[in-house]
């Protein structure tokens, strides 16, 4: 990755000021002409520290990095260490340089996916296509999306066909293809066709937008660590300011009155700035939210976001992981397998009215019944509809009241139904308070559930659970082919809510419940939970908002993924602490007693944090 500008400049800074020292170090003859020298690349390395830390100063804010540097650094000149004062303050910026580098790269991944940005979407006007700001574009616009452009808003393809590259929103490399009536989201790139896409969104509603605000919003929700990092910097940057002033004085006077000897003034003012550089905290206010910056960076580049990284040390503590089963363990694409109907009424007849009853639903019953039906439906021929979560429908249709749903609907309206001869998820159909037969449709278990289930016990999880609003013989079918450990069915939205209120009573003050949906008609368990996570979320508004974390492509697997980067990411926050905080502490005893000098103490620091730092970065790359 290319410097910027600003990184360029400080390079510059650095090689001329370290040329500089070399050679008034080698020409210019010793005394206090070479030790003014020095102040010319002391000045050329360290001017905007200075300034810093007097702004500080102005303001009131005093004990910060940049004061810590600049009274080291003065104090070790005025008591004649030039060659000192000049090279720690260069070795502190090499170090910043470092830093703001390894900052700069990590930032660079998550902006990778910021590059899902549109910056125009095409419009035809007066038979030429010009570029418009996405954010003009109304809904229900017709927009022209060219081979190598990127999808700028939310919508349906008109006309063309091609291949969609969504990588950058789900870390699915295999292009999609789409054709006339498939939907389409923002921030895919069209590879081949050429495609008019008429839009169903405005551009701040749009899955683009969505996704920016969320990852610009991610470093916002803090960890506790990274909380704890703060509120240490509060009071440690004081205290050992207090620190290094009581070194300076304390023992001289001790000497000089009490002992009756030389006080040696200039030795403990040198180790209390010793003791200030060794002090300064940067590895580790840097290397934390580093970390996390990586980690949550790291899983997005594979199609997983995390909102925060409170989020992502909660997914480290995850043993129960709960699962819905529609949609997430099962393609929630179902299909017609049987129509039985009852006298009077045909197979076609039965299937356009659920069909008809089914059309304002989204849910993934409904569209398998309207898809079945394949034909045109005017939606103003049915009236009343009342969805019953985890039940059904309600409508009227053609001046008759009709019901669609499972046994639950069914029995509340006192309806008898009569058992299917397959296995399979049951539409009940009734018109007018009678029986008028059923549709058997089936879903298809998703081909990487069975390999999630195991991947999740091998990252440490206790429990395994499945919940549902289906049946109970289809729900220990899918629970047995995918071997999860517990399945409870039949259950309507507000059950499943009790059901993880019921396991985060169970389970230890430390671990967390984890439930993981579709995010229709389960928002409600979403934000129960620990840590809700959404799967498929690519269009699902509501399941982008109530999750804390969105799984961008459809795909179980990375659920256990997220709990391997989150683990991973923690385990380097904790070695960056232990690790900066035991060699500060013994270089800061080591200095207050005189055993290293101001060189060793900037190199032990910029030597921590460089190694924190890269430590940190590790965190982006996570093996599968
Ligand atoms: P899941 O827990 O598998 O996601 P839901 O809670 O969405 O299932 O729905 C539970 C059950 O309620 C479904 O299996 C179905 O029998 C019935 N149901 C829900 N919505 C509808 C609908 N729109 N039409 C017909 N049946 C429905
Ligand atoms: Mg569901």
């Amino acid at each position: 990755m290319a410097m910027n500008k600003k990184q360029k400049r400080m390079l510059i800074r650095i090689l001329v000021s370290f040329i500089l020292m070399i050679g008034i170090r080698i020409l210019a003859p010793k005394g206090i002409i070479s030790e003014l020298l020095y102040l010319i690349p002391y000045f050329i390395i360290g001017y905007d520290i200075l300034r810093k830390a007097g702004l500080g100063i102005l303001h009131k804010e005093v004990f910060d990095e940049n004061f810590l540097m600049a009274v080291a650094t003065i104090g070790a000149m005025l008591l004649g260490e030039y060659t000192e004062g000049a090279a720690v303050m260069l070795f502190y910026q090499i170090g910043e340089l470092f830093q703001s580098y390894a900052v700069g790269k990590s930032r660079k991944n998550i902006t990778n996916l910021m590059d899902i940005r549109p910056d125009y979407a095409n419009i035809m006007e007066d038979g030429k296509l010009v570029q418009v700001d996405p954010d003009d574009v109304e809904i229900g616009s017709i927009i022209y999306v060219q081979p190598g452009e990127k999808i700028p808003l939310d919508g349906i393809v008109e006309t063309g066909e091609s291949n969609l590259n969504t990588s950058a929103l789900t870390g699915e490399s295999r292009p999609r293809e789409v054709r006339p009536n498939d939907e389409v989201i923002s921030g895919c790139v069209n590879l081949n066709g050429v495609l008019s896409i008429k839009t169903t969104k405005e551009f701040e509603d749009s899955t683009v937008s969505k996704i920016l605000d969320l990852v610009e919003n991610s470093s916002m929700k803090k960890s506790r660590s990274e909380n704890f990092i703060t509120k240490f910097a509060r009071y440690y940057t004081p205290a050992v300011c207090y620190a290094a002033l009581a070194l300076a004085i304390l023992p001289p006077l001790f000497f000089a009155l009490i002992l009756k000897q030389d006080p040696m003034w200039g030795q403990w003012i040198i180790r209390a700035l010793t003791f200030l550089v060794i002090s300064c905290p940067c590895a580790l206010v840097i290397s934390i939210p580093l970390s996390f910056f990586g980690g949550i960076g790291g899983a997005s580049a594979k199609g997983i976001l995390i909102k925060g990284s409170n989020y992502l040390e909660a997914m480290a503590e995850t043993k129960y992981v709960v699962m819905d089963k529609t949609g997430t363990l099962t393609k929630g694409v179902f299909e017609v397998t049987a129509i039985e109907p009852k006298a009077p009424y045909s197979k076609e007849e039965l299937l356009e009215i659920a069909a008809y009853v089914e059309s304002y639903s989204s849910h993934p019953i409904s569209k398998s019944l309207k898809e079945a039906y394949a034909k045109e439906i005017d939606i103003l021929s049915v009236t009343d509809v009342e969805e019953i979560s985890g039940q059904g429908v309600i409508a009227h249709y053609k001046d008759k009241s009709v019901a669609i749903g499972n046994e639950k609907l069914m029995n509340h309206l006192h309806i008898e139904t009569e058992v299917p001869n397959e296995i399979g998820t049951e539409v009940h159909v009734a018109i007018d308070g009678v029986y008028a037969g059923h549709i058997l449709i089936s879903d298809v278990i998703k081909s990487t559930a069975k390999n999630a289930i195991e991947k999740l016990k091998q990252v440490g999880i206790k429990q395994t659970v499945m919940l549902t609003g289906d049946s109970k013989q289809v729900a220990d079918k899918v629970a047995k082919e995918v071997s999860i450990d517990l399945v409870k069915s039949e259950l309507l939205p507000e059950n499943k809510v009790k059901e993880v209120e019921k396991l985060i009573e169970k389970k230890q003050e430390k671990e967390k419940v984890a439930f993981v949906g579709d995010g229709i008609n389960d928002a409600p368990v979403l934000m129960r939970a620990d840590i809700g996570i959404a799967m498929g979320a690519l269009g699902s508004d509501a399941a982008i908002e109530a999750a804390d974390i969105v799984l961008m492509d459809d795909d179980p697997l990375k659920i256990a993924l997220a709990i391997k980067i989150s683990k991973k990411t923690l385990r380097i926050v904790y070695q960056n602490i232990v690790f900066a905080l035991g060699i500060k502490g013994l270089c800061l005893l080591l200095g207050a007693f005189g055993f290293v000098n101001m060189w060793w103490a900037i190199f032990a620091d910029v030597g921590v944090m460089i190694l924190a730092v890269l430590n940190a970065t590790r965190a982006l790359y996570i093996k599968e």
